[in-house]
């Protein structure tokens, strides 16, 4: 071997010898006994070993980050670790000799759900970028045996299956025993007093032992390897009921394992109903108890007991209110098993803790009964409210609106717990995620906050892994790209910047539509073998990928289909630009409302596609069971990207930025980061309709908006695809859809999806008659991905790092 250098494998050959050593190691066999999926295990051990070799022979100094996340949605691993790695061509080639292609072993790989959607997946992205910029970063979260749920589509609606995805054992993690940590439910609280001394005591209840799982994260380059931690709750042994078991009462003993290991068994789905839910917030405390004794006892291994500095080496960080019991809890360690004083104890938890907040809508803020939490955490709850009693104490009088700004921000209000508020009173730092966002919250969601510490808040747009959703996710153009600027935009996405005068160079154009084009095929082969829909892959491809919610309005787009279908039959003369429209996302299991809209899409899908009169200008297919790994198939082959909330109402979204890098072009309203997406791209190069945020507020507020009006100002084109819904044209797979049309006539249209309706089938229209300047088309495509690289999670962990985290001050 000659140069040294990060990589772990040196050359084909070296990877060779390695594998097929491994193959011994890790199953006992040589290369050629093994089956694939045995095969693509060992390739994973092996590089998993790798991992964490590095991370044993390397942990920078400097701050550690905690991200707190309930969930980390992080899709394949294997192929992102080598090229973070810089091994991706060698392995190729290596597998190729050994005649199993590399993307067979890919197809092995589990995808573990243990997230919804883009929370999930930011928590992911931030992992990937922490460990780019060799920031130590650690992720603390929980380990689902079951993630969310697996979709299948029958008659064409959405039935969940169980995700087993542990069956063939998972190859990136490594069980800690001996890091486990003791968590304890209920019991009672328990006074002591001793010479004028006075302390607590929590008595009784149930033990939980918290295992940790620990999965390497590989930065790009390869020097920096970070840990995700995820906890797993079992049966603490001096707790389990022995006498029970030992009476050959196997039922009862087995009884409490069970009730201890429901704790980590599933992931609660979003939107769906199921707050206030206890198991959900024994899951809360879980990861969040257990992850702070571990960092406590991290710090104090190092820096011994110098809590005043806990601040100084140490950054937590909550991904929205799941984690919120930080502050309470950390003041509860250090009080009670630490001996710091109380005040001290809450300055060092806000001088810790930073708050991310995800959700615009109030009534969607998470709130737990007082009775629920204190029978549940009594001494953490204790916390919670001597600090809320001394908040109301110490509230400042001085404004008119004392009493107002004191009922919209103490903790304890109405008998709840309210999560939100929670977070901010212990946190240094609050941000939402786009600038939208952030504002939103400054000016409503958080508005008493914001008067009264405007300095706690700011704002941080999200990103996305740019490595993944471009560099994995689309091979053929990422081949393009480093071909032609180099491949410096891999570690910084800035670079994307370089292809701008590539936008107008002809030859460049072409390779891009070629790429596009190699895209479309791969996606379409995919649809077929899964759902059977053919998809022509020289019409237009239109995606909307998200989970199925109301305020996403997947059920706008239904309506354009509809719309386009009845002209398309009524009108010779109407000549749409011939589009296949693809479908993804799941609904909460118990998310009636959008369980009915996915049914509605297969039916229409059903009704268009073997339809000869609409189906060579217009196709529909249902993707099931969106994930990381088919979201992965998906953006690149998308030329318009459906970004169609209703204004105010989505966060940030981040599947609007990996599409716009893949060189989508986005047809969206002005929410979310599509403002910022529309200020980088230029309005040329978007297509903006509907209502602005204020416009939508002074419509609700005006109370003068009504549906039934929309009905009836147009009832041959609006109306008409209002009576399809159930009057038969759509019922032949699984009937009609009353509570779809009661969602929009008789609870008058909350999402104002009729009040959109001709915004938005217009800006469609203009922007598909433009598909046919090819030129044009590609040129705006490419000055996306070009304009991208703010959208990088990058940028976005350096601003934490700056901004929040105070990393390098
Ligand atoms: C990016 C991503 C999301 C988020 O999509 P939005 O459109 O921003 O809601 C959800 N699920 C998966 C699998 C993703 O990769």
């Amino acid at each position: 071997m000659t140069a040294k250098n990060n990589r772990i494998f040196q050359s084909k050959e070296d990877f060779l010898t390695q594998y097929r050593d491994a193959c011994e190691t890790f199953a006992g066999k040589g290369f050629e006994e093994l089956n694939d999926q045995e095969r693509y295990y060992v390739l994973a051990s092996l590089v998993a070993s790798k991992a964490k070799n590095v991370r044993a022979a390397a942990r920078p100094e400097g701050k550690e980050v905690y991200y707190f996340s309930l969930e980390f949605l992080i899709g394949p691993l294997l192929d992102n670790y080598l090229l973070n790695f810089g091994v991706r061509d060698i392995v190729e080639e290596g597998c190729n000799d050994l005649g199993t292609p590399l993307d067979r072993l890919l197809s092995q790989e589990v995808d573990p759900g243990l997230g919804n959607g883009g929370l999930g997946r930011l928590a992911a992205c931030f992992m990937d970028s922490m460990a780019a910029l060799g920031i130590n970063g650690n992720g603390n979260g929980m380990r689902y045996r079951y993630g969310l749920f697996k979709q299948v589509i029958k008659e064409g609606r959405q039935v969940e299956k169980m995700d087993n995805w542990l069956e063939h054992g998972f190859p990136w993690e490594t069980r800690k025993n001996e890091s486990a940590v003791i968590v304890q439910f209920g019991g009672n609280v328990v006074r002591h007093e001793e010479n004028g001394r006075y302390w607590f005591t929590q008595e009784g209840g149930d033990l939980v032992k918290a295992v940790p799982y620990d999965v390497p994260i590989v930065g790009y380059g390869g020097k920096t390897v970070n840990n995700l931690r995820l906890w797993s709750a079992e049966p603490a042994e001096e707790n389990f009921d022995l006498d029970a078991f030992n009476a050959g009462d196997y039922a009862k003993a087995m009884k409490f394992r069970s009730d201890v290991e429901a704790i980590s068994q599933i992931l609660y789905p979003n939107d769906s109903g199921e707050h206030g839910r206890i198991l959900r917030l024994k899951q809360e405390y879980l990861f969040v108890s257990a992850g702070l004794q571990t960092i406590l006892r991290t710090y104090e291994k190092k820096f011994g007991p110098k809590w005043e500095d806990l601040g100084k080496h140490v950054a937590i960080h909550t991904n929205d209110t799941h984690p919120a019991m930080c502050g309470p809890e950390l003041m509860r360690i250090l009080v009670d098993d630490k001996g710091v004083d109380f005040d001290l104890a809450f300055k060092i938890a806000q001088e810790t803790i930073s708050y991310t907040n995800h959700t615009v809508m109030p009534e969607a803020l998470e709130k737990w009964p007082i009775n629920t939490f204190r029978a549940l955490l009594p001494r953490t709850y204790m916390f919670i409210e001597e600090i809320d009693r001394r908040y109301r104490e110490s509230f400042p009088h001085d404004r008119d609106n004392w009493q107002d700004l004191l009922a919209q921000t103490a903790i304890l209000w109405d008998g709840q717990v309210r999560m939100a508020n929670l977070s901010v009173i212990f946190s240094h730092s609050v941000n939402g995620v786009s600038a939208l966002h952030t504002g939103i919250l400054e000016a409503e969601t958080l508005h008493g906050f914001y008067e009264l510490t405007p300095e706690k808040f700011n704002n941080k747009t999200n990103g996305i892994s740019h490595r993944r959703f471009l560099g994995n996710a689309n091979p053929s153009y990422a081949r393009l790209i480093s071909n032609t600027i180099g491949d410096g935009w891999l570690s910084d996405a800035n670079e994307l910047k370089k292809l701008e005068p590539y936008a107008d160079d002809a030859s460049f154009l072409e390779e891009f539509e070629k790429a596009k084009l190699e895209n479309k095929r791969r996606l379409a082969k995919y649809i077929a073998d899964t759902t059977g829909v053919e998809l022509d892959t020289s019409m237009v491809f239109d995606v909307q990928v998200k989970r199925f919610h109301a305020y996403k309005r997947q059920l706008l787009n239904v309506f354009k289909i509809l719309d386009l279908y009845n002209r398309i039959i009524s009108d010779s003369s109407f000549q749409p630009r011939p589009t296949a429209f693809v479908f993804s996302g799941k609904a909460a299991q118990s998310y009636t409302f959008a369980k009915e809209v996915i049914r509605l899409i297969n039916s229409v899908a059903e009704v268009v596609n073997s339809d000869a009169r609409v189906n060579d200008k217009i196709r529909v297919a249902f993707v099931p069971n969106f994930a990381v790994s088919s979201a992965q198939l998906i953006y690149p082959a998308a030329e318009i990207s459906e970004q169609i909330s209703w204004a105010g109402s989505e966060a940030s979204g981040t599947s609007n930025m990996k599409l716009m890098m893949n060189g989508a072009i986005t047809l969206g309203t002005y929410d979310g980061a599509n403002v910022e997406i529309c200020k980088l791209v230029g309005e040329d190069n978007i297509k903006i309709f509907g209502l602005r945020t204020e416009e939508v507020e002074n419509l609700r507020a005006s109370g003068k908006y009504w549906a039934w009006d929309a009905y009836n100002a147009d009832r041959p084109r609006l109306g008409r695809i209002v009576d399809e819904l159930t009057d038969g044209t759509l019922a032949h797979l699984s009937g009609n859809f009353e509570s779809i049309r009661d969602e929009l006539m008789v609870n008058n249209d909350h999402d104002l999806v009729l009040k959109d309706f001709y915004s938005y089938v217009s800006a469609w229209e203009e922007l598909t008659a433009s598909y046919a300047d090819r030129k044009a088309w590609n040129r705006s495509a490419v000055l996306n991905t070009a304009r991208s690289g703010y959208f990088s999670s990058d940028r976005t962990i350096r601003e934490y790092a700056n901004d929040i985290w105070h990393i390098g001050d």
